[in-house]
């Protein structure tokens, strides 16, 4: 593997050129939905995983973000409809 900047030859799995600084862009970023799929079923995944992908791979890392957020929203909606029903049933 070379650098796509400088042509300086880089060890495998770095992130970055150690010569030019430049973003090596081979990293796979497909931004599946499964993993979107993911922080919903398992949100401190999404979360963290957002945290830890989000400059090397934006679009998965969104997908991540997106899971984890469909599931605060259904975590929200779930305690409206408990204080609903138990206001209702107070009544
Ligand atoms: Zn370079």
């Amino acid at each position: 593997m070379f650098c796509q900047n400088c042509g300086k030859e880089l060890p495998d799995n770095c992130i970055a050129c150690q010569n030019c600084g430049a973003q090596i862009n081979n990293v796979v970023d497909t931004g599946n939905v499964g993993w979107a799929f993911l922080g919903c079923c398992v949100p401190v995944a999404g979360l963290v995983l957002y945290f830890v992908w989000k400059d090397q791979k934006p679009n998965t890392a969104k997908k991540c973000i997106i899971g984890f957020f469909i599931y605060l929203v259904f975590c929200i909606l779930y305690v409206i409809m408990i204080v609903l029903l138990s206001l209702m049933l107070e009544v």
